[in-house]
């Protein structure tokens, strides 16, 4: 191993996978670092993608699909089910070898990996960042770097550390608790279900993601503010006595998901920050995987190319591709969840009541939005906005 790379790449999940393979495929030297034994040993996710927009990134491959989705059931508070389906397929994935595959495609493209390695500060000159100081094993090292990517997750420091302000509200910080679990039956294996409503998601939802074999993972995401008074476990608890009783919990994780939009500054001199760490994430859905991974194929790209025509100051070409691509549509759905959060369980319910009536040949996501903002008219600017960006 060196200890001066072109680029360093903090963090193998999607993110930094993916901005470590774009960055190695133009020639820089790559260095991809990660805290856990092995990409992704350490996985806190309901595993959900779409199936096109994954296409983008990597070749589907069954070893790491758990099943495949073609329908979206919503449940309404009173129990009003809607189904929707599907002609583009989405998947529920097995994270803990997708992250792993992840790596090895960057590693593929020439990135060098070192595992077991945690990042604990950055070295700085000046206001510059030159590269990261990390703890791996017994051993202390200082690693040199043009440009360091910060894609260390939800509970990123490394931004902090190079000085740019990451803080996130508490309301905005969806509190998430999973299990996931066998025996459960009675579900349509090829569907996601959602359920909506105070009693069980207040600011959010519950959903069950099959997994094959009766398996499921089962989780609710809740706003910071709603878990304050009462914490995401015991709502998923209750949810799971009441739709679910006798299951069989296999495994448990708890996690937070940044539900907002972008932050306001991702990069710094030297630094650029992609994926969890950047507040990369749908707000509406709070679906980060593709999200940090078109993140991190244009701060990988970009990266390198500002590498290669030697000018620090090309990493600005991020913030604004980023947010042509993605950080402005994720500013408008973030004002939609506002008005969406804000409806309460009899609007939910009349919402799903009104859209039962429309055939299920007819049903779509942009009808079922319509049939919400018969509702709430006054969302009608924002989400006008989404479908013209
Ligand atoms: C309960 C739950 C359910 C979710 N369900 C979905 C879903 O169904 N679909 C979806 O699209 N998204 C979902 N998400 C969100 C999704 O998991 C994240 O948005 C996504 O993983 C972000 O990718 P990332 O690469 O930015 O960060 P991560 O996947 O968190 O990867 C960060 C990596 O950095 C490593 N790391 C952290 N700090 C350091 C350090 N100091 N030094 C070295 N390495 C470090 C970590 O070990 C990790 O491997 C869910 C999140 C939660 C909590």
């Amino acid at each position: 191993m060196k200890n001066d790379y072109d680029i360093i790449v903090v963090g193998a999940g999607p993110a930094g996978s993916v901005a470590a393979r774009y960055a190695a495929q133009r020639g820089v030297s790559v260095l991809l670092l990660e805290k856990e034994s092995k990409p992704g040993a350490f996985v806190r996710c309901g595993e959900a993608v779409n199936k096109n927009k994954l296409k983008e990134f990597i070749n589907p491959d069954p070893d790491w699909i758990s099943s495949t989705i073609n329908s979206f059931s919503l449940i309404a508070p009173d129990g009003c089910e809607i189904t929707l389906q599907f002609d583009e397929e989405g998947y529920i994935l097995d994270r803990t070898l997708f992250d792993y595959r992840l790596a090895l495609s960057a590693i593929d493209e020439g990135a060098e990996l070192l595992s077991d390695a945690y990042v604990y500060d950055l070295i700085m000159d000046d206001g510059i960042v030159r590269g990261v100081r990390v703890e791996t094993g017994s051993r202390r090292l200082d690693l040199k770097s043009r440009i360091v990517i910060a894609a260390d997750g939800v509970g990123s420091r490394i931004g902090r550390f190079a000085g740019i302000s990451t803080f996130i509200d508490y309301r905005d910080m969806e509190c998430c608790v999973q299990v996931t679990a066998s025996g459960v039956n009675y579900i349509n294996g090829n569907s996601c279900y959602f359920y909506f409503g105070k009693r069980y998601a207040p600011e959010g939802y519950v959903w069950v993601f099959p997994k094959g074999s009766n398996t499921a993972n089962i989780g609710v995401g809740i706003s910071g503010y709603a878990g304050k008074s009462r914490s995401a476990s015991v709502y998923l608890k209750n949810f799971i006595d009441n739709y679910y009783p006798g299951i069989k919990i296999i495994k448990k994780i708890a996690g937070g998901v940044p539900s907002t939009a972008t932050l306001k500054q991702i990069i710094s001199p030297g630094i650029m920050l992609a994926g969890d760490s950047a507040r990369q994430v749908n707000p509406l859905s709070g679906g980060g995987i593709i999200s940090g991974m078109t993140a991190g194929s244009i701060a990988g790209r970009i990266a390198a190319e500002s590498v290669l025509l030697n000018q620090p100051d090309h990493i600005r070409a991020y913030q604004t591709e980023w947010h042509s691509r993605l950080g402005k549509k994720h500013e408008i759905y973030n004002l939609i969840k506002k008005g969406v959060f804000n409806f309460d369980d009899t609007r939910l319910n009349s919402i799903a009541k009104t859209f039962r009536e429309v055939p299920p040949g007819k049903r779509s996501l942009g009808r079922l939005f319509c049939t919400a903002l018969i509702n709430n008219p006054s969302l009608l600017p924002e989400v006008a906005k989404v479908f013209v960006v």
